[in-house]
């Protein structure tokens, strides 16, 4: 079936990026359809607090998904619970096509954001939220003064340890090779802080607790030795899994993420992307809603020299 109404701007994702992006394009004059495929709120709709929004001291990340979409919905925004399975974006008019409809649009903003990657053990999903985190830039400061694990051997598990050693009492790495994989400079300020221990060769086996997370299951694949780390929060880094594949007409940088700089465009006229779904050095909601206002206002822009 096809919707032979003409919106100006698509928007896929109805987190961070997509709703700012909605707002500020209804704020611009445009006709507006957000597909969500889950949750209106993304990742942050899945965080138990932000304590880092300028302005805000502290909200539950589902208030705070509430509220973003609430405002996007009373601004005049018409949000779809359908997944986008596919788009077609050349030309003046560009489709986006659900399992539902093939929605026709002046301009699309691709705010689809990603995938954090999971370990899969016992006791992850059961305590996520309650000390198991796959961000310490977001949640490290409910741990101040703890002990605390971080999962991962690379740049990410890296910089959280670091970031985290100055927060808290005791920092594990747990990584599962031989040797950090991380950039030098970075192994090289881990291995030298007092407070951080890495245990190499080392797989998580279970994550325990009562209410909350107390402790960490692992084990050593050279010895297959078990042990026990008392914990009071498990930081996952272990990357971030971008999901672009029914973008592939643009272009993709080896990580998968869809190439754009602050400017939001990419090499197809009339099309935008937002939020963490591009290359970028931070993401956060913060630079998120950032993304979704200059690629709303990119596709205004875009739309007004077309009409004229
Ligand atoms: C547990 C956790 C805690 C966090 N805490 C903080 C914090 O305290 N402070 C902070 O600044 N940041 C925090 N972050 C990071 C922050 O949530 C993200 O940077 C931000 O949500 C990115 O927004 P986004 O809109 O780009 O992407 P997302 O939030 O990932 O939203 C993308 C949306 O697009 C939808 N979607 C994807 N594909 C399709 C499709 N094909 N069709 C339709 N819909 C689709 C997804 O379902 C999702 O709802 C946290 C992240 C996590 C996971």
């Amino acid at each position: 079936m096809e919707d032979s109404t003409m919106t100006d701007v698509i928007i896929v994702g109805a987190g961070c990026a997509g709703l700012t992006a909605a707002v500020y394009a209804i704020r611009a004059g445009l006709s507006v359809l957000v597909f969500e495929k889950y949750m209106y709120g993304g990742q942050i709709s899945v965080s138990s607090e932000v304590e880092n929004y300028p302005s805000i001291e502290k909200i539950s990340g589902p208030d705070l998904s509430n509220n973003i979409y609430q405002q996007a919905i009373n601004q005049g925004a018409d949000i779809r619970f359908e997944e986008v399975l596919s788009v077609q974006l050349d030309g003046t008019e560009k489709t986006v096509t659900t399992a539902e409809n093939t929605y026709a649009a002046k301009a699309v903003i691709i705010a689809n954001g990603v995938q954090r990657r999971t370990l899969g053990c016992a006791g992850e999903e059961e305590f996520t939220g309650r000390g198991v985190s796959y961000c310490a830039t977001c949640d490290g400061a409910f741990f101040r003064g703890k002990t605390v694990a971080v999962v991962g051997g690379g740049n990410t598990a890296l910089e959280d340890a670091l970031f985290l050693s100055n927060l808290c009492e005791k920092v594990y790495i747990i990584h599962r090779s031989e040797a950090l994989r991380g950039e030098k400079v970075m192994r090289d300020a881990v291995l030298s802080r007092a407070n951080i221990t890495v245990l190499y060769d080392t797989t998580v086996q279970e994550i325990r607790g009562e209410s909350k997370v107390s402790s960490v299951h692992v084990q050593n694949s050279q010895t297959d030795e078990s042990s026990v780390l008392p914990v009071d929060a498990v930081f996952i880094a272990i990357g971030l899994a971008p999901d672009n594949q029914i973008f592939s007409a643009l272009a993709l940088d080896s990580a998968g993420y869809l190439v754009a700089d602050e400017n939001c465009t990419t090499a197809i006229p009339g099309v935008y992307v937002a939020g963490d779904n591009r290359t970028k050095l931070l993401r956060q909601i913060i630079t998120a809603a950032a993304d979704g206002a200059v690629a709303a206002f990119q596709a205004a822009n875009y739309i007004n020299v077309l009409s004229d």
